[in-house]
């Protein structure tokens, strides 16, 4: 942004000080991150007082600051503006400049995808547009106000990315971001915790069609009944859907995956081939939006095609890295909950890049009631793979162990609770130039540190 400090206390509707001729270019909630140019905004917690970091926040660089009015000893020489609440005043500040940009939104959520589909719907229309995305995971009601902050007035595509973990919150970012694209990537068992059910995982994500524009469109999975379902309660809403499903407005008929990535073919609105460099169905899928949207604004197949083939995703997902040995280990450790584990499981199954294929999977966090029966149904999928070995690491992976055990899985298992090395010591011993090594679990888990200790070996 680029904007009088006077403007953003005019929309904010509150006094401040030293205002004039102060330009604010950010937004910024930490000194750390800081940019120059930022509007600092002070956080008051219970454990730490942003207002100390005031002065630490203009020596690098923030144009001015908030102040909450009730905290004393605001410095009286600094440029600041006087609010009652910083997460309100945050986003206020959002919602004004988002009304004054001109540039289209989409809003991406989903239980699992939402970064990669992000990342490849930026990568498909980077070459034509002036694209700008969330950074990271910044997807939820401080993230995404924060990323509208930084976005510039000529910036043609903004590409929002909506997190959350409880109903009213998708609600309240699309609200904020009043998308004209509103993409729903799947509805898995994340957060199952606070919204009791599938259904109730559809519901929350389905309220992304809240702030939608009246013109707006809403592409989502169309594999998934509970998706359908709700569409089927909005006959007013323009939809559009993707994936494997006969009724699918974009549908996947084939695909393949060699060294280079995944090849597949689509029919319906757009019909031809592509290649994406990243494993897995779902990463194939979570690109049928990028193909929608890349159409939806006029750019051609070939454009697309082009794009799609030096597509790049945020690191840690579904990412092939080699070893010294020359064993290929698919980085897929960002983050697993049952949905991610049963897609990155598939296509460990399905793969013929490697003969010799092992699992290295560590516990799925936050699962709620359930998180047993979660566990031990991996079994289930894993009984189907011919693998040569099990790595598990972190006490839930115990109870995944112990059903393996019993259904009498007959590949090599290690279990390890909270230390890394032995199951880096059996990779160091048994993997080589044949071996393809899928790595998952939640980002708790740091499951990466078994690649990086078989890395630096
Ligand atoms: P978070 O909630 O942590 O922000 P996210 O929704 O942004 O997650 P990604 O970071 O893109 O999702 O991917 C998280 C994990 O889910 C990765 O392991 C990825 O391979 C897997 N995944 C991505 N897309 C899908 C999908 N459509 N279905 C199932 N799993 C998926
Ligand atoms: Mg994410």
């Amino acid at each position: 942004m680029k904007r009088q400090l006077t403007e953003l206390a005019g929309w904010l509707k509150a006094d401040g000080q030293n205002m004039e001729n102060t330009i604010v270019t950010g937004a910024s909630i930490d000194t750390r991150t800081l940019s120059k140019g930022d509007l600092f905004i002070p956080f008051r917690g219970e454990q730490v007082n942003g207002h100390q970091y005031v002065q630490q926040a203009f020596d690098k660089g923030a144009a001015a600051s908030l102040w909450l009015k009730d905290e004393p000893g605001a410095p009286a020489d600094l440029p600041l503006i006087f609010v009652d609440d910083s997460e309100l005043a945050l986003q206020q500040l959002a919602r004004a400049y988002r009304n004054e940009l001109t540039c289209k939104f989409i809003g991406v959520t989903g239980s699992n995808g939402k970064t990669s589909t992000k990342d490849l719907i930026t990568s498909v229309l980077a070459p034509h547009f002036k694209v700008r995305k969330t950074e990271g995971n910044f997807n939820n009601q401080l993230g995404l106000p924060l990323t509208i902050l930084t976005l510039e007035d000529d910036t043609d595509i903004a590409v929002l990315e909506m997190g959350m973990s409880d109903f009213g919150e998708i609600s309240f970012l699309s609200e904020v971001a009043k998308p004209h694209f509103a993409v729903i990537s799947n509805i898995g068992e994340a957060h199952m915790q606070n919204l009791g059910s599938r259904e109730g995982i559809a519901k929350a994500k389905f309220e992304i069609i809240d702030g939608l524009k009246d013109d707006g469109k809403l592409f989502y999975d169309g594999d998934e009944p509970l998706l359908r379902n709700l569409v089927g309660l909005h006959p007013g809403l323009q939809t559009v859907s993707f994936g494997y499903s006969e009724t699918a407005d974009l549908k996947l008929v084939k695909m393949e995956s060699g060294d280079e990535g995944s090849n597949y073919k689509v029919t319906g609105i757009v019909e031809g081939d592509f290649t994406i460099p990243v494993f897995g169905a779902h990463q194939v899928k979570n690109s049928l939006t990028a193909i929608l949207i890349a159409d939806e604004l006029g750019l051609s197949q070939e454009e697309i095609r082009s794009a799609l083939l030096d597509a790049s995703l945020t690191d840690m997902r579904m990412q092939p890295v080699i070893s010294k040995s020359g064993a290929l280990f698919i980085n897929d450790a960002f983050n697993a909950a049952p949905t991610s584990m049963n897609a990155a499981l598939s296509f460990l199954r399905e793969t013929g890049l490697r003969k010799e294929k092992w699992a290295v999977l560590g516990d799925m966090l936050e699962l709620g009631d359930n998180e047993r029966t979660y566990h031990e149904s991996i079994a289930h999928q894993l009984n189907k793979i011919q693998l040569k070995g099990i790595l598990l690491f972190g006490p839930r992976m115990k109870w995944l162990y112990d059903e393996l055990k019993k259904t009498g899985n007959g590949s090599e298992i290690i279990w390890s609770e909270d230390n890394y090395e032995p199951l880096i010591q059996e990779l160091l011993a048994y993997s080589d130039k044949d071996s393809i090594i899928l790595l998952k679990g939640s980002r708790g888990m740091a499951l990466e540190k078994i690649m990086n200790g078989v890395m630096e070996a």
